[in-house]
């Protein structure tokens, strides 16, 4: 994938990443690497750390998109016992692959991050749960940890202190669910991957049963930057409800896919168009999904949309874990659908009727579609389904967005589907490139 920077005020995340060896701690920390940590064990406490993440409006950039210093102001300052910052590591949302980006370039920033998170819980462990299938960042995770310890910024008495910190590794079984706050807990705690059930939230029982705050890698990794420049600093960036910058990655039918830092409020049209240079050679923009496959599609007419949360709220659907997914003309909607429900199918932790039922169960719709023996029964079917699949009907996201796929393609490609359905035929079949 091609990378590329693409911030209007300048880069956070990836600011130092055309420096080489940024992966090894002599080089991160020669660019001011381990300051903020070592700022903040020395000099702050645990509210000064929240209150200064609060100032610059940072949001987890995982999907929910909730404020990282509420999350943090949510694990109990009281609890006598231990205290977890968790890494969701896991990126397993089609269409995203900016956390190994950040892991892959710059897996000190992302172990700094760690820290300074379990330090402002008032905890003193963090765990990053990888997926299984990240073999590189697993491997330069794991190495830069070592070298951490074995400079004194992780351990008993990081640069000197007396508030122990420390960060652990965790390689996950490489399933959709595991992403998934709760399950990502239980499988870490080395049970099977299944969500649990909320009340109580992992601020409050958590890991092993402990005060818990899960982050997303792309959040920890901007609070060193945060911590270095000042909450206020980076208040400045994106829109007035959406601070900051935020990484994406385009993905599909263009020129340049690949990974890029955007100041949050730019539109998908710069970030698709500018960034990722448009469309292949002659063909045309059909489709994109905002913040990969788990949001709404949008038809290309929508490229104006911006990328803050009121732009993508207002259309129905969201920024989420900011893999942007692009179609071109060759594509058929109802086979594009057809295909991520297969996905979704095979990755229902079986956990929810509604999910385990309904994703299988559009799967075999979608058959009898792209079969030729669709009829209007199969679109009455889809719609129902989709519905049943939506709105807090299942335990967790996956149900949601298996609804989502299938209504967002009716919505906007009625015409396809009807076509499939009605005249058993399909008019973009034809000069079908990707199938
Ligand atoms: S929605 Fe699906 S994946 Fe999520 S808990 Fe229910 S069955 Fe499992």
């Amino acid at each position: 994938m091609a990378e590329q920077r693409g911030t209007v005020g300048g880069p956070v995340l990836t600011a130092w990443f055309a420096t080489p060896n940024l992966h090894t701690l002599d080089v991160y920390e020669s660019l001011g690497g381990y300051a903020a940590l070592r700022k903040v064990v020395t000099e702050m406490t645990a509210q000064q750390v929240i209150d200064e993440v609060k100032i610059s409006g940072l949001r987890g950039r995982g999907g929910a998109d909730f404020s990282t210093a509420t999350k943090w102001s949510f694990v109990p300052k009281a609890h006598p016992g231990p205290k977890y910052i968790v890494v969701n590591a896991d990126e397993s949302e089609p269409g995203s692959a900016k956390d190994r980006y950040l892991m892959e370039n710059s897996p000190h920033a992302l172990i700094e991050g760690a820290a300074i998170a379990a330090f402002a819980i008032g905890g003193h462990q963090a765990w990053i749960y990888i997926r299984g299938e990240y073999d590189l960042p697993y491997e330069l995770l794991r190495d830069a940890i070592a070298q951490a310890h074995e400079k004194g910024y992780l351990g008993e008495h990081p640069f000197g202190s007396d508030h122990p910190l420390d960060v652990r590794l965790y390689r996950g079984h490489g399933a959709y669910i595991c992403g998934e706050e709760t399950a990502l807990l239980e499988s870490l705690e080395g049970k099977r991957a299944q969500p649990r059930s909320r009340p109580p939230f992992p601020a409050v029982k958590g890991a092993w049963g402990m005060p818990t705050a899960v982050n997303n890698v792309e959040t920890l990794s901007t609070v060193p930057w945060i911590i270095r420049h000042g909450g206020a600093e980076y208040a400045k960036r994106g829109t007035e409800k959406a601070k900051g910058t935020r990484m994406v990655t385009v993905s599909g039918d263009v020129r340049r896919p690949g990974n890029y830092e955007i100041e949050i409020g730019v539109t998908y049209r710069h970030i698709i168009e500018e960034l990722a240079g448009g469309a292949l050679p002659g063909r045309t923009l059909k489709v994109f999904w905002p913040g990969g496959s788990s949001a709404k599609v949008l038809p290309a007419s929508m490229l104006d949309t911006s990328t803050d949360l009121d732009g993508l709220k207002a259309l129905g659907t969201m920024g989420g874990s900011g893999g942007i997914i692009v179609m071109d003309d060759s594509h058929c909607m109802v086979k594009a659908a057809a295909r991520l429900l297969r996905f979704y199918a095979h990755e229902s932790c079986g956990k929810c009727t509604p999910c385990r039922v309904g994703t299988n169960w559009s799967v075999r719709t979608y058959e009898r579609i792209l079969a030729n023996e669709g009829s209007e029964i199969e679109l009455a079917l889809l719609d129902r389904v989709s519905q049943g699949l939506q709105n807090g009907r299942c335990l967790c996201g996956l149900g949601d967005a298996a609804g989502w796929v299938i209504e967002s393609t009716m919505r906007h490609f009625r015409d396809e589907y009807e076509e499939h359905c009605l005249h058993h035929a399909c008019s973009v079949q034809g000069a079908l490139a990707h199938a």
